[in-house]
């Protein structure tokens, strides 16, 4: 029996955001995952456009060719309809989306790619990030300024560096084409897991469940169970022998399966003010998103700053370290000094003689010293007298410690 193709998509709005701003289409041909952008008003707009103008690329292709064209022609045509908008639309200027998607020829897959969400495929238990994020942390990564897991915490790890919107008319996107077989896994997912969920827990959870929708209900999951700060959304295609999942009607998700609404923000913002109240401390670690013009200066701005950042992360080490150094100094001086406030009386070789400090030592640090010689010589004293001193005797102070003298001296022979 031929193996059947079949697809998945889910998108779920996580749990601190008020509203959906992630869209998904799983279709015959097509699968294409849209991340709107949360700093700006109409995210949810942004995606929901482009993956509806996107989805009508869903069609058979003769060529792989042929397939890669049409998918990069429909991110475009997104991005002028996107555009388009803003236009009839002002206070949506500045909104914007990432699309990341595939189209499936036979045993070759066409990709198309701009922003963070990410392409992976499993084959063999192998699992292969084959986008490469348009994000400013990863411009660092690929310079070696910084590793992946600092690029995972950076502050500006949200600062996306290309998407479809209505600032450049003829944005870059990613395209290739890349071989696929029967039995491979296809996942694209906006960055509310991949941020959140580890490549090596995906290809765990791809690999346990064979059916994309098991697997695409697990990853959604997988985000939740870490909080899910962002939407979260997945399409999990798995490779047939028949032109993917000929059987399912195409499925949207996200924004997307609304109708489009251009309400005004303030609504949205009622809404998610408990949200806020509720996790204050989770709300503002996780940043919304947003765009910045791909112009050198500001590349070199950010630099500026990671450089600046560098240095004030070197130079608090450095503070600490010294204010450390200083506390324990500070502590062994105030312990000398305590030290130094008791008395005992002991031998001092062949007579008795008053010490200041304590017994104890120090390592090779001495932390008494003889006080006050005396001329009463140990072998006058009484037997037990003098082991006494031997052992040494404590004093309060040192009149405690003369007085203590005085009753030797008279014991004395
Ligand atoms: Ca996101």
């Amino acid at each position: 029996m031929a193996r059947t193709g079949k697809s998945t998509a889910i998108s779920h709005v996580g749990k601190l955001r008020a509203n959906n701003q992630d869209s998904a289409y799983a279709g015959k041909h097509l699968f294409v995952v849209a991340d709107g952008m949360g700093g700006h008003a109409g995210g949810d707009v942004a995606s929901a456009i482009a993956i509806k103008r996107i989805a009508e690329a869903d069609r058979p292709y003769s060529t792989i060719e042929e397939a890669e064209f049409a998918l990069q022609s429909a991110l475009l045509a997104a991005n002028t309809l996107i555009a388009e908008t803003v236009f009839d639309h002002a206070e949506l200027t500045g909104m914007g989306t990432t699309v990341s998607g595939i189209i499936r020829v036979g045993d070759k897959v066409a990709l198309a790619h701009i922003g963070d969400s990410r392409i992976y495929r499993l084959r063999d238990g192998e699992l292969d990030q084959l986008s490469t994020d348009h994000t400013f942390v990863q411009r660092l990564v690929d310079s070696g300024r910084i590793t992946q897991e600092e690029a995972s915490v950076h502050p500006r790890r949200n600062v996306l560096m290309r998407v479809l919107g209505d600032i450049d008319s003829a944005p870059e996107v990613d395209t290739t084409v890349l071989s696929t077989a029967v039995g491979d896994v296809w996942l694209m997912c906006s960055d509310g897991l991949s941020s959140y969920v580890s490549d090596d827990k995906i290809r765990t959870i791809m690999k346990a469940n064979s059916n994309p929708r098991d697997a695409a209900n697990r990853l959604v999951k997988e985000s939740l169970d870490h909080g899910a700060p962002d939407n979260v959304t997945v399409v999990v295609v798995s490779i047939g022998e028949d032109q993917f999942s000929g059987s399912l009607p195409p499925q949207i998700v996200g924004s997307a399966a609304l109708p489009l609404t251009y309400e005004a923000e303030i609504a949205r913002k009622a809404l998610r003010l408990p949200t806020l109240l509720l996790h204050p401390l989770k709300s503002t670690l996780q940043e919304d998103s947003h765009f910045e013009p791909e112009s050198e200066e500001y590349l070199d701005e950010l630099m500026l700053e990671h450089r600046r950042r560098a240095i004030r992360h070197k130079v608090s080490w450095l503070i600490a370290i010294v204010l450390m150094l200083g506390a324990i100094a500070i502590a062994l001086i105030l312990g000398y000094r305590w030290t130094q406030t008791h008395y005992f009386i002991g031998a001092n070789g062949d007579t008795v003689a008053i010490y200041q400090g304590v017994q104890q030592d120090l390592g090779p640090i001495k932390l008494s010293s003889v006080y006050q010689q005396t001329s009463i010589s140990m072998e006058s004293l009484p037997e037990y007298t003098r082991s006494t001193v031997t052992d040494t005797i404590n004093a309060n102070d040192l009149d405690h410690a003369r007085e203590i003298l005085q009753r030797i001296e008279e014991l004395s022979r």
